[in-house]
């Protein structure tokens, strides 16, 4: 690890006036210290700013402030009441000790778990921009199958993003030229060219609180997430999906997938699939089709062709039997 200031911010306006990296949980960003991905010269820490609350809002949405912690917000009692699907991504995500400290802005912010990309002995274009992807010709079990490009073929890590996603999340942050927010579909970017490019956050900006409206009345929703294992790993597939059912026919419906594409995965083909069709197996299943339609898999991630379908179709059968 090299070495680097450290500073703890008293405001918000002095956090994004400090001209350096951000620390709150620390669970991505030390790691990575350690293993010299991430080199900062200056640690702006901002445990202490006013960001730790989940609030209700006017039109009954829910505002969460960047510094709440992965298991605050996992069992506060409106969102296990009113937004299980994220009570149930953020319960599956790491280990409770981690959850106990990563933040909400952290967990949207943390770095894939690409192999290639935190051994600084591969290349890497994401972490090294033009120095080659070691993954696309070397093992890539883990990596994605949509949204990758000739650069990059790495998936977000992300569950608790997942159904940020599904929930059509609002990312709100601040830098020196002021407050900006956007659609968290947007907030991600896909590599393309620039893999190391992640996000639309410029140098500075801090986010500050993220915001997910009401659902429809009568919705319901659900979390799966399929891995290697039953806890403290990352999703081969998951499957974040929210159901509005009347009279057996789904009038809205919301569906992203983690662990299969470069950011989290929100299908609006899916959605089109579901959205005024008899909740059936039939209807399950075209959706899962439609969502893994622009599957792009390399030989050893096809697998995951078939295990995010399936992800989606037993996530539509638990929230449609809750119905
Ligand atoms: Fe780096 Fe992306 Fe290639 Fe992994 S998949 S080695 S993160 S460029």
């Amino acid at each position: 690890m090299q070495t680097f200031q450290y500073s703890q911010a008293k405001s918000i306006d002095v956090a994004v006036g400090a001209n350096g990296k951000f620390i709150a949980g620390g669970t991505t960003l030390v790691d990575l210290m350690k293993l010299n991905v991430e080199k900062p010269s200056a640690l702006v820490d901002i445990n202490g700013l006013p960001l730790d609350r989940v609030e209700s809002t006017p039109d009954g949405g829910l505002k969460i402030g960047a510094l709440v912690r992965n298991s605050d917000l996992a069992w506060n009692p409106d969102v296990k009441q009113r937004y299980p699907v994220l009570s149930e991504a953020l319960l599956s995500g790491a280990s409770p000790q981690l959850r106990n400290m990563a933040t909400t802005g952290g967990n949207l912010l943390q770095r894939t778990r690409c192999y290639y990309f935190r051994d600084t002995n591969y290349k890497c274009n994401k972490r090294e921009p033009g120095s080659g992807c070691s993954a696309i010709d070397g093992f890539h079990r883990i990596h994605a199958i949509l949204g990758a490009s000739d650069h990059c073929i790495a998936t977000h890590p992300s569950d608790m993003a997942v159904a940020m996603m599904a929930l059509e999340a609002t990312v709100h942050f601040r830098g020196s030229k002021g407050e900006r927010s956007i659609a968290l579909n947007d907030f991600y970017l896909v590599p393309g060219t620039t893999p190391d490019k992640e996000n639309v956050l410029e140098p500075g900006e801090l986010i500050t609180h993220v915001t997910i409206p009401a659902l429809p009345p009568g919705s319901k929703s659900h979390y799966l997430k399929l891995r290697d294992r039953a806890s403290y790993e990352f999703a081969l597939a998951s499957a974040a999906v929210i159901i509005q059912l009347s009279g057996g026919k789904i009038q809205h419906a919301r569906v992203a997938m983690g662990g299969v594409g470069t950011k989290p995965w929100r299908s609006k083909e899916a959605e089109q699939a579901l959205q005024g069709h008899e909740a059936n197996e039939h209807t399950f299943r075209a959706a899962a089709e439609a969502a893994l339609k622009p599957a792009k898999p390399l030989r050893d991630n096809a697998f995951k062709v078939e295990l995010a379908k399936r992800a989606v179709v037993r996530a539509l059968q638990v929230t449609t039997q809750t119905a």
